[in-house]
């Protein structure tokens, strides 16, 4: 009997568990909803991102990518209706939407099986907890139970093997947004994601422990916009791993824990991880500030290169990732959720978890056992993972005439840099003024 493989965040053909079990019932009719819910709030650089995703998976299975437009509680059983299929396999999807989503297709396809295999982790979310069964909250204990409970080995490549079959209507894949100008994506699809990581493998990885915190060199593997359709799979990347690369084995546990976290606080997607935080003072987002930070013109010159390489590139670095996030709440005084709204719409990789908890761990709200008081200073910050400030004269122009370390402090040459603004606040006044607020609530 023919079935349903749905694709969402598995964009993928090899080390597929959700194929395996397909093709094991017969025929697999592969289909993609484009869902306006999903893509509704996306930026253009994601969305341009997916669209070319979507290409190349169309490609690699020679056309026969069926693509339908709606809402999959209305479209995956009509497809099902229209193809006879006997059931419906997909990833399962553990983040809040996708989650409701699949529990009402599920209802809708009624006597039609749907069958989740596997997920975007490697081990699903949900599973790895502590003694007494309640989910951990602190990442190291997370990281030890996670890495002794283990994840299988990549599944094998049957999609040569399988009778692909389609013969229903379908959409075209979607025409791209059009890009700010200037804007260059990865190339997108599974065997680029394969071809990126063995090419990290081979010239990269050995130098992740001491090189990944500087953003000037830029030595991260930038797999994050692959994982996030699912395009490479986590377990692949891990079954490469050798005894010396515990530190990447780490952050890929850092995105597990997230997704575990979010699994079991849903609401912490939108509201304050730990509540009491809500209650502080908080600055207007609707400020001038917040607007400078937008565009990348604090005056704080990393916090701005960070600003302005997510705009160029729909991706930023992790430090600079923290740094700017750090200045958002702690400079600026305005709450993390609307830090973490601009880095959804701008970032390719944005991801549910990791940066709603990434934000909430900056600022303090989060999983973090580290107190609300580790305030980044952007300057100290700048120094010390940009010494001879290459990343900063890259992502700002008007600080390329500035030699050196420098660069990190331009309100201190003899003759600011023209067009440059002056920092918006004073670093130490406004940690003091964090630090005072956080005493408020504290009581
Ligand atoms: P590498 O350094 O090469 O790491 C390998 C992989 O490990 C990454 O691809 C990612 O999957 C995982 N990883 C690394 N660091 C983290 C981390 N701190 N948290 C979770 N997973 C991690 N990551 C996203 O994928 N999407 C987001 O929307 C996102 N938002 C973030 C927001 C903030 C405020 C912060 C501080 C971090 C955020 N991160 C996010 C995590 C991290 O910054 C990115 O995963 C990383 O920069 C991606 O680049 P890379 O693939 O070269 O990373």
């Amino acid at each position: 009997m023919t079935s349903v493989l749905w694709l969402r965040r598995d964009l993928r053909l090899n080390d597929h568990p959700a194929l395996h079990a397909a093709a094991a019932d017969g025929p697999v009719l592969a289909l993609f909803v484009l869902d306006p819910a999903l893509l509704g709030p996306a930026g253009a650089p994601r969305v341009a991102f997916l669209v070319r995703s979507l290409r190349a998976l169309a490609a690699d299975l020679a056309g026969r990518l069926v693509l339908r437009a709606g809402d999959p509680t209305t479209v995956v059983p009509q497809v099902v209706r229209e193809v006879g299929a006997a059931a419906v396999h997909v990833s399962a999807d553990f983040a809040p939407y996708g989650a409701r989503r699949d529990v009402a297709v599920e209802r809708a396809l009624g006597d039609v099986p749907f069958v989740r295999t596997g997920s975007p982790y490697a081990v699903a979310p949900g599973r790895v907890l502590k003694a007494d069964g309640s989910p951990f909250k602190v990442y190291t204990p997370f990281y030890r139970a996670w890495s002794s409970h283990g994840w299988p080995a990549p599944a094998g490549a049957i999609a040569n093997r399988v009778e692909w079959v389609n013969g229903v209507d379908a959409v075209d894949v979607p025409p791209e947004p059009s890009l700010p100008d200037g804007l260059e994506l990865p190339a997108a699809g599974e065997a680029a994601a394969l071809a990126a990581w063995r090419a990290y493998r081979r010239s990269g990885l050995a130098s992740y422990p001491t090189d990944r915190n500087r953003p000037d060199l830029d030595r991260t593997s930038r797999m994050s916009v692959y994982l996030k359709w699912g395009a490479i799979h986590p377990r692949t990347l891990l079954a490469d791993l050798g005894p010396d690369d515990e530190t990447y084995r780490k952050e890929l546990g850092w995105r597990e824990f997230y997704a575990a976290v979010l699994h079991h606080w849903p609401a912490s997607a939108r509201t304050y991880f730990q509540p009491q935080l809500a209650a502080m003072q908080y600055a207007d987002p609707r400020s001038e500030s917040f607007t400078a930070w937008q565009q990348g013109r604090t005056g704080y010159p990393i916090v701005d290169a960070g600003l302005r390489q997510l705009l160029g590139q729909g991706w930023m670095h992790n430090r600079v990732r923290m740094i700017v996030a750090s200045f958002l709440v702690k400079d600026l005084h305005v709450e993390w959720t609307h830090g973490a709204r601009h880095f959804m719409q701008h970032l390719v990789d944005a991801d549910l978890p990791s940066n709603q908890h990434g934000w909430q761990w900056t600022a303090g709200t989060g999983t973090d056992a580290a107190p609300y008081f580790r305030i980044f200073n952007p300057v100290t910050q700048g120094k010390k993972f940009d010494p001879d400030g290459d990343y900063v004269r890259r992502w700002v122009p008007e600080l390329r005439g500035v030699p050196g370390a420098a660069v990190h402090t331009p309100w201190t040459l003899p003759e600011p840099p023209a067009g440059y603004p002056p920092p918006i606040v004073d670093h130490a006044v406004e940690r003091a003024v964090s630090l005072e607020r956080y005493g408020e609530i504290r009581g």
